[in-house]
């Protein structure tokens, strides 16, 4: 578990609750009261090269979050200075699902490609304070030249060219004058530098690629470093909160707000990422995955892409709690897929209808029950919430229940239908089994008993009591269903890469049953609808499979858990 600073605990008057802040709301704290800002203004920044998953979400409720608590505001921009991997399709999916999770950014849409022409000026801005250079080696002579940890850098042949000379050089290269990769443009910091970063960083480069926003405008494209500091002093941020492997960025990120002279320059704050067990994030695997055509989709429900998850069932609550129950912190850890699991049910738990779906039928005929009788019997919506009312079901002579609730020879302890035995039909009469029928293959086809009448549920004690009770389906209006089940794509316990580096992937991820048998009111749920299928899971409705009164379900969770919340 990730929560671990308790550090400056304080206890709210209104619900003694213990609210214990994490170390970042303990910077922004100190920040204010010191008055280096007098406001909060965070930014959630992606790429749009791919979709986002459940680390993303951490970012964005973590940046919105705090906007919201400390009365600030909050952006979503687009980095958007690598044309080679963007896609509009990326940026459209990535908008959808920061306004789903309720990181309302209203309308401080931002996109840094915007930025270019502010970002040409401050690297003209270096130039004239002769802090930047342009450079004529290669991108391999750059890496020699770079040095590592041991050895300092050595210095590029064109690090004293004149300023004057390397205006019109970085005119030039604007201008397409250049190859690419001829030239790029260097700060000029420091080759002995201990921080390899700041050894001359390239903050330039010419490419000829077209920008899914400003088209062929541009030869030449800011580097990342060079970008991203200038993108948040540009639109005024205060705090920059970001991913631990930017820590040793830091210095550069500094260096550039302060020599491009931006007023009250934003601070960046890092995290530790959210990793998940037995699930793939990271976009270059996801991506594989969907070119592949391992999985249907950038949304295929066995991801955990904020898309998959909510075509899954997922809600922003459930999304929300799992957030908050990682935590904010310096160390990086994993949580537990469990975790994730256990927010969804608890969400669901009290919220949607408990209905009688069975997913591998088998006929079941009360001998003893006039054929053509159907009585409607009210069943309870939810055991737990009386105030959900309950709904008509109809009752009759054949009905479908699970093919394992009944066996021939039952093992020690099993308390469903076995020749003789009693069980109760869930909201309806005990019933006993007689007896049994079989196809020429052995395999059980019909299953016999007889009903007690005086045993209809809710009537009072019937004077003897069964150890077990299941769930059933009238035959005559069934809806019959096609339902998905999911296991986890990656097994962690079986390590989830292969040696070749590829991911080592669950064959078993998705099974598809298509003669499953509901309640018939099953029928008309919309997609996105859930509902607890009694003891099947939580199911939700398909929203890309299914049609209009033929809706297909995707198995969101089980019942069961081995999460526990953490005291
Ligand atoms: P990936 O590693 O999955 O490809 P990325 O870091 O390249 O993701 P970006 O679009 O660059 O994706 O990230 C946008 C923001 O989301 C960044 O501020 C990044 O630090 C943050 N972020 C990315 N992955 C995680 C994660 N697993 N947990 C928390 N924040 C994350
Ligand atoms: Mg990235």
């Amino acid at each position: 578990m990730a929560e671990e600073k308790k550090i400056n605990e304080v206890v709210t008057e209104e619900n003694s609750e213990t609210v214990s802040k994490n170390f970042i709301e303990q910077e922004i704290d100190k920040d204010l009261a010191e008055g280096v800002y007098d406001h909060v203004h965070t930014r959630f920044p992606p790429e749009p090269n791919g979709y986002l998953h459940i680390g993303h979400a951490k970012s964005i409720l973590l940046n919105y979050g705090l906007a919201e608590e400390y009365g600030g505001k909050f952006n979503l921009r687009f980095d958007d200075t690598n044309p080679t991997k963007e896609k509009t399709e990326f940026v459209n999916s990535i908008i959808e699902d920061v306004k789903w999770l309720g990181a309302d950014f209203e309308d401080r849409l931002f996109f840094a490609s915007d930025y270019f022409e502010k970002m040409y000026e401050c690297a003209v801005l270096l130039i004239k304070k002769g802090k930047a250079y342009v450079s004529d080696l290669s991108a391999d002579e750059i890496r020699e030249y770079r040095g590592d940890f041991n050895t300092p850098g050595k210095e590029d042949p064109s690090r004293e060219r004149s300023i004057e000379e390397n205006l019109d050089l970085f005119e030039r290269m604007r201008n397409g004058e250049f190859a690419d990769g001829e030239k790029v443009l260097r700060a000029k910091i420091d080759m002995a530098a201990g921080n390899i970063n700041m050894r001359d960083p390239v903050i330039y480069r010419i490419a000829r690629l077209t920008h899914h926003n400003t088209g062929d405008k541009w030869c030449i494209y800011p580097m990342y470093d060079f970008a991203h500091p200038l993108e948040d002093a540009i639109e005024g941020i205060t705090h920059s909160c970001c991913t631990l492997e930017f820590e040793d960025h830091r210095p550069l990120y500094d260096w550039f707000v302060k020599e491009c002279e931006f007023e009250n320059p934003p601070r960046q704050i890092e995290f530790a990422k959210l990793y998940l067990t037995n699930v793939v994030t990271g976009k270059r695997y996801i991506k594989k995955l969907v070119e592949d055509g391992i999985v249907d989709g950038w949304d295929d429900p066995r991801l955990v892409t904020i898309a998959a998850l909510r075509r899954r069932g997922y809600t922003p609550e459930s999304i929300k709690k799992f957030v908050k129950l990682a935590g904010v912190s310096k160390a990086n850890s994993s949580c537990e897929l469990d975790m994730l699991e256990y927010c969804i049910r608890d969400d669901l738990k009290l919220k949607k209808p408990r209905m009688m779906a069975v997913l591998d039928p088998i006929k079941l005929v009360i001998d003893n029950w006039e054929a053509g009788r159907e009585e409607m019997l009210d069943i309870p919506n939810n055991l737990e919430v009386p105030e959900m009312g309950t709904r008509k079901v109809t009752f009759g002579r054949e009905l479908y229940i699970e093919r394992d609730d009944f066996m021939e020879i039952p093992p020690h302890k099993y308390f469903r239908l076995f020749p003789g035995n009693e069980v109760r039909l869930m909201g309806a009469y005990f019933v006993k089994c007689t007896g049994f029928d079989k196809d020429e293959d052995g395999n059980i086809t019909c299953v016999h008993v007889t009903y007690d009448p005086l045993t209809k549920s809710g009537a009072g004690d019937p004077g003897r009591k069964v150890k077990g009770t299941i769930h059933w389906v009238y035959a005559k209006d069934a809806y019959k269903a096609t339902v998905r089940l999911y296991e986890n794509l990656v097994d962690e316990e079986k390590g989830k890469l292969n040696d070749d580096g590829s991911l080592n992937l669950n064959p078993n991820s998705l099974t598809v049953l298509t003669g499953c048998m509901l309640e018939p009111a099953l029928k008309e749920a919309k997609p996105y609808d859930s509902f607890q299928f009694v003891r099947n899971g939580y199911f939700n409705v398909d929203c890309r499979d299914s049609k209009e009164g033929e809706p297909v379900f995707n198995r969101i969770v089980g019942l069961k858990s081995s999460f526990k919340l953490p005291k």
